[in-house]
């Protein structure tokens, strides 16, 4: 099909408009053509949001990993499909070709074969981001055992919950990780884990920080002697298109965390026709994406999109800050990264350090730079088009979730004119509403509300594991027939969305609903301002008041913090309206972050509400102990 590289605006209307007026007949074509399937589908789409059920490709029998190596390599044999950048910058950087990738999945698929892994059977990977991360998930595949990865910054009880909550059968791990100037020990951590985790057989164990660490009898072993002797040809596993591939837990910002399942066939198609059209990928471009694997950006931006197309993906093991804040910098000018895709949390972070060390890299290999997992505010947005990007690379402002396994609101680059904050129009195949409360979907622009999909889409999740009531009860009950994603949007006057957060986390005040994004923006407009979070607290006669944790920047300088509040407010008053004032606003060195790094603002909600007795699962916390100094300096 000519149009998988989409690449003019008038071209992007087309075909979306074919997607939707046909979409079995559109995804039918692009899975036609660009796949490899051992036998074709009875049926490419059936589907009942009331149960929830849908099926994609229903009969078709496949193997993705034949699909992201095998079928390359008599074309891009010797192309580098991994380029993993170590920690250390001395150590040396890994070119794993297509070729090397093959021997070493099929290696890893006739090891965990031995070691009794079946096809259906769950695997927990636990691993730092090391080539043996990206290995094990495709090894997996290639066997269709499910895999399960837990990022490896998960600590032991959030790491058993997820083992149990799966059934996993199996560990992978490794001896240790490095973190910038840290070493972690993760196998310690694992073995805490598993005193609460009686369904595990074995644990495969790597090597890599060369630690002494203890290794229990009859249950953990060393990977490398036992891929050291295993076969390099692991015959690839016959799979049902709508077989499972993968469970991977959201990152659990709003709740305990929910083990969405992602089948085969769908999620192939879907995120390498996103992967191809959203980054331009070109033959011999090098795509870089920050996430860690742990993440669903890094299974399907890091290992299965990119693989798909055979394309060159790094892999960084290391921190934006080691050695120092020029790190991503000094990548993208070592390996000429072409696309680079990041989160708002680390562009902040990274502004925060001022430009010198930007300046000293060459970074004119950039064509396309990403960004995804929370709103980017305008501030953000121009440190990075302008910083990097140096105005010539379009900003794709991606909007999607671990249920949607694909990207599923972004520009196009060179083809979508971009705006600040802006995700844009939807991607090929995706079909938003707008729903107001009462259940109606809000037709024509300029509207605001809840942000469903209408639609099935190929890579959308199929069930929670062991869980299909949640799965039914948290995305398909809210709004009939509609996938309701729990963020709220607005549509502007060309069609274009904006995300403006969380519905959880909107804010009734005086009878008016303000979405946390845009006020936190405005609040973010203010220079001496480096990051913001609002929630509400009841208020006798708003109903509720505004109250804004705000986190100064580092200038040296102090301030009067009357006058910046003052200031504050009347930025929001000029950007939004004297309606979205903020009653209180507390200056503090930290905000509670994910380990993904987006706020939790359900624990401020409760500080800023006094009610600090019980503050829920605070597992995937990252920085635990600002939440207390918070609550002591709490206005
Ligand atoms: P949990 O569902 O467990 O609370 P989570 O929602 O943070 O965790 P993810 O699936 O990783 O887990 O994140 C998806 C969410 O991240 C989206 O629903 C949205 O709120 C936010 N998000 C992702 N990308 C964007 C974006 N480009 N713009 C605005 N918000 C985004
Ligand atoms: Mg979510």
């Amino acid at each position: 099909m000519s149009n998988y590289h989409i690449k003019h605006l008038e071209e992007y209307y087309q075909v979306y408009r074919k997607s939707i007026r046909e979409p079995e007949n559109f995804w039918e074509e692009v899975a036609e053509e660009h796949f490899l399937w051992r036998k074709k589908w009875e049926n490419v789409l059936s589907w009942d949001f009331s149960k929830p059920e849908v099926k994609w490709f229903e009969g078709a029998k496949l193997n993705i990993t034949e699909n992201c190596i095998d079928r390359h390599l008599t074309t891009r044999g010797d192309k580098t499909a991994i380029l993993f950048e170590p920690n250390n910058p001395n150590e040396p950087a890994e070119h794993i070709s297509y070729k090397e990738l093959s021997k070493r999945v099929n290696k890893f698929a006739n090891v965990l074969k031995d070691k009794g892994i079946e096809k259906g059977d769950r695997v927990c990977i636990y691993l730092p981001m090391i080539p043996e991360l990206a290995i094990s998930v495709l090894a997996c595949a290639r066997i269709g055992a499910i895999h399960s990865v837990v990022f490896a910054g998960f600590s032991s009880t959030a790491l058993s919950t997820r083992i149990n909550d799966s059934d996993c059968k199996m560990v992978i791990t490794s001896d240790g990780s490095y973190r910038g100037p840290k070493t972690i020990d993760l196998k310690g951590i694992v073995d805490d884990a598993l005193e609460d985790c009686p369904g595990v057989q074995s644990v495969l164990v790597a090597k890599r920080i060369h630690s002494n660490i203890s290794m229990t009898e009859g249950r953990d072993v060393w990977l490398q002697p036992l891929l050291d002797q295993a076969s390099d040809f692991c015959k690839a596993e016959i799979m049902d298109s709508e077989d499972p591939l993968f469970i991977l837990y959201t990152s659990g910002s709003t709740g305990k965390p929910k083990g969405m399942v992602h089948t085969i066939g769908g999620y192939m198609v879907y995120t390498a026709y996103t992967f191809k059209n959203v980054f331009q990928y070109r033959e011999h471009d090098v795509y870089w994406c920050t996430a860690d694997i742990g993440w669903i950006t890094g299974h399907s931006y890091i290992v299965y999109g990119p693989l798909a197309n055979g394309a060159t993906s790094l892999m960084f093991e290391g921190v934006p800050s080691y050695p120092d804040f020029g790190r991503f910098w000094d990548i993208v000018e070592k390996h000429k990264v072409n696309q680079f895709y990041t989160a708002p949390t680390a562009i902040r972070a990274l502004a925060k350090e001022g430009v010198d060390l930007i300046e000293k890299h060459n970074l004119s290999s950039l064509k396309v730079l990403g960004s995804v997992g929370e709103p980017i505010n305008e501030e953000a947005w121009h440190w990075y088009n302008d910083n990097i990007g140096k105005k010539n690379s379009p900003i794709v402002d991606t909007w999607w979730q671990t249920e949607t396994g694909g990207i599923m609101i972004t520009p196009i680059p060179f083809v979508t004119p971009t705006k600040p904050t802006y995700a844009t129009l939807p991607f090929i195949g995706i079909q938003p509403a707008l729903m107001d409360e009462q259940g109606n979907e809000l037709k024509g622009n300029q509207v605001e509300g809840r942000l469903c999909i209408k639609f099935p889409w190929p890579s959308m999740a199929r069930t929670i594991w062991g869980n299909h009531e949640r799965y039914r009860d948290t995305y398909f009950t809210a709004f009939e027939n509609k996938y309701f994603t729990g963020d709220g949007a607005l549509r502007d006057e060309v069609g274009y969305y904006r995300i403006t957060g969380r519905v959880d986390d909107v804010i009734i005040v005086s009878g008016h609903n303000l979405g946390s994004a845009p006020i936190e923006d405005a609040i973010n407009e203010h220079p001496a301002v480096s990051e913001s979070a609002i929630v509400g607290f009841p208020h006798d006669i708003k109903g509720n008041a505004l109250y804004g944790y705000v986190i100064l920047k580092d200038t040296g300088e102090s301030r009067d913090q009357n006058n910046l509040r003052k200031e504050i407010n009347q930025i929001i008053t000029e950007h939004i309206g004297p309606i979205a004032k903020l009653d209180k606003i507390q200056f503090t060195s930290g905000l509670p972050k994910t380990r993904s790094g987006k706020i939790m603002r359900r624990i401020l909600r409760k500080i800023a509400c006094n009610d600090t007795s019980n503050l829920g699962d605070t597992s995937t916390l990252l920085n635990p102990e600002v939440v207390q100094d918070i609550i002591d300096n709490a206005l």
